[in-house]
């Protein structure tokens, strides 16, 4: 068969290397029932068959129709049921399965295959009425919202009214008369909504389902979900039918969710939650709350019904040795789900778990020592990305907490933000730049791009395996779910617990680790560098060739860097100490001043403070080099921009409010992205630069002297586009260092090196290697010169260009390989032609970008340079760059 893929009965036509043809689902059941777990037999359509509908115009051809009339034919023959038999009746669930889990994708339908006739045959082979029109009235449900898309509103109201009649509470209380009568009501729904009656043809059914899983990968919820994660359109979904089993069957039946581990902290312990009597997404939906299923963790809630091991020992220690067979046989931590049918436990899928990084982690951490995966494996496992969440603050353990209520510790991590009741909302707060708190009764596909742009998530119901707790924790949003005492009104915009009341606006701060949701803003704490997280970046330094260095310019910076393991300094930017209120009137006054005596007068103001600034940071990183770069911008941004503040700074500096403005309309530039910046300062104030390298040389002596360990200056002029421009630059440094080393009779060993950042200098990196010393790939600036486009202003058209494919990532967070990436190959290969060994670096914001970070390492630059927090991910992502 081409597009029909079976499993069960012994059959098992794919297997879990078949993910882009199957699904995930589909080639995880055919794995599973190839290695001899219970699986109900079923058939996957392939993608194959997705991507050729949408082709041929969303037709099936007959080939299909054939092949699924065979799959369903394998189905009967291991059930040794009827597909629309009125005596023996096949149901099958259909499902939907892309090769990554994707909320946005159909919710599955149960039970199809019943109809008025079917369902008389199945209450009484089952013996039981109840059952069959329990199970009737969900397919009419779940057919008529997921296929037919009819308003689901009225459903659940008609049921409300239906227990509210019978004055019921539970599901559980309803009788086969009373679900009988349910179905008429919901019959009559369809045929209102819908215009027709519900379907009682089988097949009419099958075909509406498939159709309806093909329609759903290209809902707006999926494409919604697939830009936010990178995922291609041309993926397609699989379609899985497979034979129903059933949880609904009485008290030795039930459903279930479970992870092999701790997926929230990464503890060695089974975890999830099951429900007796019930259905597929019950657990999930939130209908009844769900039972722990180990009784340790039963025990540690404090909570009452039965733990799974406990109300069914047997059934449970069947299902925990499926559980180490399959984290055995996937070597990693499994998310499955399962249905006990009368005491017989079944396998309806299982993928690797989405976790926490904090789980992540622990989880790559303990497996390698469980000799399951080697460290190199470990190592490859946590996405660097998500180390961001560790590295992040959290609660301050001792800071006053005004705690408004508790829910569960969905997804871990603190937040603080405004209260906002719907996504769009949470989307519009977000993009005028507040942190926000999205709050939910229970969150649904439909809110995840309010998820994406909020802090944390807070909502009412919900388990530990709820919507919002699972697509939190794969986005690293702290979340906490099920907080059972929020009443929430989206009418008036407030939630109230008892007496107190939120309003929309009002601060939150949740803690996801603990399921405390406060009232108020709490101060926060520093992460733990250690345990975990300290052995796999050992693992990853042993492995990594590319050395890590941080974009630092304070000795807090440069703290925070080394303790994150950064090798050095990759770039220390001048401008910002130049910025601080003490010097900037003398930095003014060497901007004012009309000729050079006047500047230098400025500048010997300014000699020792940049002395001290220097001192600082390389006493912090004593023995380690340092990347200083020498003043880059254009001089106008230190002039005042405010008329207001014209007066006062004329004052300050001992000008003339006239010369002041005078001087400040020279300096305006149209473009100073492309104006006099850079080593033009250089070219043209000499003296500038002069004091700057003097500021260095004085403090690398001084260092070296007091600690015994000198730095190692790296002496970084700008915006080169010429070798002559660096060799004029590059004889004022060593004029200087060899001033400075004369007079205090000691020398310190240091570099004069340029940043590769016009396409010029990267096109003659080998004239410019001639004289520089060590090249640092500007890339924010490179990026700039050579997409021609404006960082500062690119914000208006990026996103478009992405979502059209032009660039496949925002050209400023991920390098352009392609076209920036050749031109960095280009310089570096040039470069160490007529340099060999020449240090080559980057230092632009992609150094910490994981993906760019795969590039450095596959152009062999020697070292890459990220902000102190993206330290460790740089760290990590070099490791895998290596592997
Ligand atoms: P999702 O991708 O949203 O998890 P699934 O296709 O896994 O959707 O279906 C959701 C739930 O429906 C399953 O966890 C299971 O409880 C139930 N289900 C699916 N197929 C069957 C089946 N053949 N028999 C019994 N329950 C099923
Ligand atoms: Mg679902
Ligand atoms: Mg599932």
């Amino acid at each position: 068969m081409t597009y029909v893929y079976r499993f069960g009965g012994g059959v098992s036509d794919g297997g879990k290397g078949d993910k882009n043809l199957l699904g995930g689902k589909g080639a995880n059941l055919a794995e599973m029932a190839s290695i001899g777990l219970p699986v109900p037999p079923g058939f996957t359509i392939s993608t194959a068959m997705c991507t050729r509908y949408y082709e041929d115009g969303e037709q099936f051809p007959q080939e299909l129709r054939d092949e699924v009339a065979d799959g369903i034919a394998h189905i009967e023959a291991v059930t040794e049921k009827r597909f629309g038999d009125a005596q023996n009746p096949l149901l099958v669930s259909v499902r939907s399965g892309a090769r990554v889990s994707m909320p946005g994708m159909m919710d599955t339908v149960l039970n199809l295959g019943l109809n008025d006739e079917t369902v008389e045959g199945l209450a009484k082979k089952a013996g039981d009425e109840r059952f069959a029109w329990d199970s009737y009235r969900r397919f009419i449900q779940m057919y008529a919202d997921v296929v037919l898309e009819l308003d689901h509103g009225a459903f659940e109201e008609a049921l409300e009214i239906a227990k509210e009649d019978n004055g019921f509470t539970l599901d559980t209380e309803m009788s086969a008369e009373d679900w009988k009568a349910l179905v008429t009501v919901y019959k009559g729904l369809v045929e209102e909504q819908w215009g027709k009656p519900f379907p009682q043809d089988v097949h009419d059914q099958l075909w509406g389902a498939v159709g309806a899983v093909f329609g759903s990968w290209q809902s707006e919820r999926a494409k919604v979900y697939r830009r936010l994660n990178d995922i291609p359109a041309d993926w397609g979904t699989a379609v899985n039918v497979q034979a129903m089993v059933f949880g609904n069957m009485g008290d030795t039946s039930a459903t279930g969710v479970a992870f092999t581990r701790d997926p929230s902290k990464g503890d060695r312990a089974y975890y999830g939650e099951f429900l007796i009597n019930a259905q597929g997404e019950d657990v999930v939906a939130g209908i009844r709350t769900p039972q722990y299923l180990t009784k340790a963790a039963r025990e540690e809630a404090n909570a009452k019904p039965a733990s799974m091991e406990e109300a069914m020992p047997e059934v449970y220690a069947e299902l925990a040795a499926v559980f180490d067979q399959l984290e055995t046989h996937y070597r990693d931590m499994q998310d499955i789900e399962f249905t006990v049918e009368q005491a017989k436990l079944w396998m309806l899928q299982t993928r690797s778990g989405k976790r926490t990084a904090k789980a992540a982690l622990k989880i790559a951490v303990d497996m390698a020592n469980e000799g399951l995966i080697t460290r190199e494996e470990a190592i490859a496992r946590v996405d660097p990305a998500a180390l961001d969440q560790l590295l992040h603050p959290t609660l301050d353990p001792d800071a006053k907490r005004d705690v408004l209520t508790k829910g569960l510790p969905a997804s871990p991590g603190a937040a603080s933000g405004k209260v906002v009741f719907d996504a769009d909302a949470a989307e519009r707060a977000a993009a005028a730049g507040e942190a926000v708190i999205l709050v939910r009764v229970e969150t649904s596909p439909e809110d995840i791009h309010g998820m994406h742009a909020a802090k944390g998530i807070l909502t009412a119901r919900g388990g530990m395996t709820s919507h919002a707790a699972v697509v939190a924790r794969g986005m690293g949003r702290p979340c906490v779910s099920g907080a059972g005492s929020l009443a929430i009104d989206n009418k008036a915009k407030l939630l109230r617990v008892g007496s107190r009341e939120v309003r929309e606006g009002d601060i939150l701060t949740l803690d996801g680790s603990t399921g405390e949701v406060m009232v108020g803003a709490v101060a926060t704490v520093q992460p733990e560098l250690a345990g975990d997280f300290g052995t796999l970046m050992e693992w990853a330094d042993q492995v990594r060739r590319l050395k890590v260095r941080a974009n630092a310019e304070t000795p807090l910076d440069c703290r925070t860097a080394r303790e994150f393991g950064a090798e050095g300094v990759g770039l220390c930017r001048t401008e910002h100490m130049f910025f601080d209120a003490a010097r900037i009137t003398a930095v003014r006054q060497m901007i004012l001043a009309s000729e050079e005596a006047g500047r230098r007068a400025a500048l010997a103001k300014l000699l020792p403070e940049q002395r001290a600034d220097f001192t600082a940071i390389f006493e912090v990183m004593a023995g380690l080099p340092v990347t200083v770069r020498l003043l880059d911008p254009p001089l106008h941004e230190f002039l005042p921009q405010q008329e207001a503040e014209f007066a006062e700074v004329a004052t300050a500096a001992g000008v003339d409010v006239d010369t002041l403005k005078r001087r400040a309309t020279e300096l305006h530039e149209f473009n100073p992205m492309l104006g006099h910046r850079g080593c033009r300062l250089g070219v043209t104030y000499p003296e500038i630069y002069e004091i700057q390298a003097r500021a260095i040389f004085e403090a690398a002596l001084d260092v070296a002297e007091k600690s015994g360990e000198a730095p190692i200056p790296e002496v970084m002029i700008p915006l080169v586009a010429t070798r002559r421009e660096l060799e004029l630059m590059k004889t004022v440094v060593d004029k200087a260092a060899q001033a400075v080393f004369a007079e205090r009779g000691k020398t310190v060993e240091y570099l004069v090196g340029t940043m590769i950042e016009l396409p010029r200098a990267a096109l003659k990196a080998g004239e410019i290697a001639e004289v520089g010393e060590f090249f640092s790939f500007g890339t924010n600036d490179l990026t700039q010169t050579t997409l021609g486009v404006s960082r500062d202003d690119a914000a208006r058209f990026l996103s478009a260009y992405v979502e059209k494919g032009i660039y496949a990532k925002d050209p400023f967070v991920s390098l352009d390989v392609e076209g920036v990436g050749e031109l960095v190959s280009l310089a570096a290969e040039r470069g160490r032609a007529t340099r060999p060994g020449i240090k080559l670096g980057i230092c632009g914001e992609h150094g910490g970008d994981p993906a760019s970070i795969a590039f450095c390492e596959a152009v062999r630059l020697d070292y890459v340079s990220a902000s102190p927090y993206r330290v460790p991910i740089a760290r990590l992502a070099a490791a895998q760059a290596a592997l």
